[in-house]
């Protein structure tokens, strides 16, 4: 058996209520919760089955959330491996271990499959290569290139996996062998857009919810003062200011807390906390 196997989660636990800022995609992979839960239904429709879906967006905007909020609304399991887990010098490894990844989804399906980084996987042939890095250039696209095709079987192969849902997540679409992005293939390609003001409100209210914010807070000064920060720095920032809160010996977070953490993650810890530590 060809190691690292995917993760496999029975219940990701995670649903769309841990989602926030992203609705029009939300509403979008809804349909793809409708068909995990009854895929007999769509056939019985006569209604095509989704297919592969592309997620493509900038890193920390909720890609692997989203795919996980999938799996957990429609109650099956989630198979997770990384674009780069596939790539091996090894002849046959990468593709030997897609089969596997595929084998196992179908034999649990309703079940979803998920890649994250599949550029790492599926990026075009650059052709830059000189004579002293030719050889393990070679034996490395090559490897790559059969990893790619068996993925590509995989996919369009699947209509003997009904019930199982492909999603592949990418930050960088421009590098995709266009292969992969050919009809049939990624039948939907859905952005995943950095938060705008709103959106990062709701995020901070999501995860505002694990920790304990006193009430003086306003979450809406700091999305609105928090441009370009990704849902998963401003998770990062309501976890760092919990453990500010503590350091000062508060009960809950306060504004100074805050604020202090903004700062920790904007500009690094202040010089006084690195002289102690
Ligand atoms: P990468 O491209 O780096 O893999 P990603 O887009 O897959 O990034 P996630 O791994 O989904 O990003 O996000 C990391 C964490 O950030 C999530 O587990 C979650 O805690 C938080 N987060 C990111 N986006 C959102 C969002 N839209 N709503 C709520 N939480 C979010």
């Amino acid at each position: 058996q060809s190691k690292p196997q995917a993760r496999v989660d029975g219940s990701t636990g995670v649903t769309f209520n841990d989602v926030a800022g992203i609705e029009e995609a939300v509403e979008e992979l809804q349909e793809l919760v409708r068909y995990l839960k009854n895929p007999e239904l769509f056939d019985k429709m006569g209604i095509k089955p989704p297919h592969g879906v592309l997620l493509e967006g900038p890193p920390g905007c909720g890609k692997t959330l989203v795919a996980k909020a999938i799996a957990g609304e429609a109650g099956v399991p989630f198979y997770q491996m990384a674009g780069s887990e596939f790539v091996e010098v090894l002849v046959g490894v990468g593709s030997a271990r897609i089969r596997d990844l595929f084998k196992r989804a179908k034999v649990n399906k309703p079940s979803v499959i998920f890649i994250d980084e599949i550029d790492a996987l599926g990026t075009r042939r650059q052709g830059i290569f000189n004579e002293s890095t030719e050889h393990t250039y070679n034996a490395a696209t090559q490897e790559k290139e059969t990893t790619l095709n068996q993925l590509l079987i995989e996919l369009d192969g699947f209509d003997t996996g009904k019930g199982v849902i492909f999603l592949g997540a990418t930050n960088r679409r421009d590098l995709l062998d266009p292969a992969l992005l050919r009809p049939g293939r990624f039948d939907r390609k859905i952005r995943i857009r950095p938060p705008n003001a709103k959106g990062r409100l709701e995020i901070l209210k999501v995860h505002g919810r694990k920790v304990k914010l006193s009430d003086s807070v306003d979450l809406s000064t700091y999305a609105q003062n928090l441009p370009g920060w990704s849902g998963a720095k401003l998770a990062q920032l309501l976890q760092e200011a919990a453990l500010v809160a503590i350091r000062n010996g508060h009960n809950s977070i306060l504004s100074s807390d805050m604020d202090d953490a903004v700062d920790r993650l904007t500009i690094g810890p202040k010089r006084s906390v690195l002289e102690i530590s």
